[in-house]
């Protein structure tokens, strides 16, 4: 049996496409026969999406032809996964939601003259989350997401095996997560200072800003390991309305502030470092500029 995948981008980097195609074990399937890029602007040269068992959607969505080719897509597929925290989440491109459109279009990208007269291509006014649109079958964050999740998709959707999201955090998988007697340090000023640190000490012990505990596992905390901090591309852990909410909770047990927001007075940029993947997935602020609607309304609307 060959099962055959499409992959749709939005608003996208490339990086969710280059990290599934460069998989050995996704090359080996395609090798065997039991896997089959059906469809891909990136990977193979064909025009049109056909039928497909799977859709991988990549990206966040912008525009309303965004809207449009995912709703087409979704029709021609049998599942449909949001791969990626772009399309999970919104995504980096969500930051864009901290200001109007039209604000956007006039301070940003005014130089570059954007078409504004194809309706298709007309930004939305926020970015949405993929299952804002459509039903979504599996969600695999990440940007990229990590090739250990990306396995138990694959064992998923070959094999039949049930695919569940780990439930814990970061900290849980930090080799760093350790009790080594070390004096906790209270934040800096800038919770982000990077120059002397000890890459073998957790960051938050030495009062750097490290997302872990309000961050989602299953990427075998790749960043710590290595000697940075999280910045949170997995998203928040299950159940969870908002990872900048929780990030901010466990700061303020962590160094004991209270009351909680008084820990944002050593964060620079409290929106673009708590919520850099789930602004658009998030319970704050853009929401508001709408009066309190919901964002599908409104970009339906819109
Ligand atoms: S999730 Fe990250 S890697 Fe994937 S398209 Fe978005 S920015 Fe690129
Ligand atoms: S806060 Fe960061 S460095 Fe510390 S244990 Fe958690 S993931 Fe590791
Ligand atoms: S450690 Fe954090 S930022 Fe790094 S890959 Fe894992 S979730 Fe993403």
């Amino acid at each position: 049996m060959t099962i055959n995948i499409g992959i749709v981008s939005l608003a996208y980097c490339a990086g969710c496409e280059v990290a599934i195609a460069s998989m050995e074990r996704f090359c080996g399937l395609i090798g065997s026969g039991m896997v089959r890029i059906a469809y891909s602007t990136l990977l193979v040269d064909r025009e049109e999406l056909e039928n497909v068992d799977i859709l991988f959607v990549t990206g966040s969505i912008r525009t309303y032809e965004d809207i449009a080719i995912i709703k087409e897509a979704s029709r021609k597929a049998l599942k449909i996964v949001a791969f990626g925290s772009c399309a999970c989440f919104g995504g980096i491109p969500g930051l864009a939601n901290t200001i109007e459109r039209e604000e956007l279009l006039r301070e940003i990208f005014s130089p570059l003259k954007p078409s504004t007269t194809n309706s298709r291509s007309k930004l939305t006014r926020f970015i949405v989350p993929l299952n804002t649109i459509v039903k979504i079958d599996y969600m695999v964050p990440g940007c990229p997401p990590p090739e250990p999740l990306i396995e138990t998709l694959l064992d998923s959707l070959i094999y039949g095996k049930e695919f569940v999201l780990p439930k814990v955090s970061v900290c849980n998988e930090c080799p760093l997560n350790r009790d080594d007697k070390k004096p906790l340090k209270k934040p800096r000023r800038k919770l982000l200072a990077l120059n002397d640190i000890d890459i073998n000490t957790c960051f938050l012990k030495q009062g750097i800003l490290c997302m872990g505990p309000a961050t989602l596992a299953g990427c075998k905390a790749l960043c710590p390991s290595k000697g940075a901090p999280c910045i949170g591309c997995m998203g928040p852990l299950p159940n969870s309305k908002d990872q900048a909410a929780d990030m901010i909770d466990a700061l303020s047990i962590f160094y004991s502030v209270e009351p909680p927001e008084e820990i944002l007075k050593a964060i620079p940029d409290p929106i673009g470092l708590l919520s850099m993947f789930t602004l658009p997935y998030s319970t704050i602020p853009y929401h508001r500029r709408v009066g309190g609607e919901r964002i599908e309304k409104d970009v339906s609307r819109d």
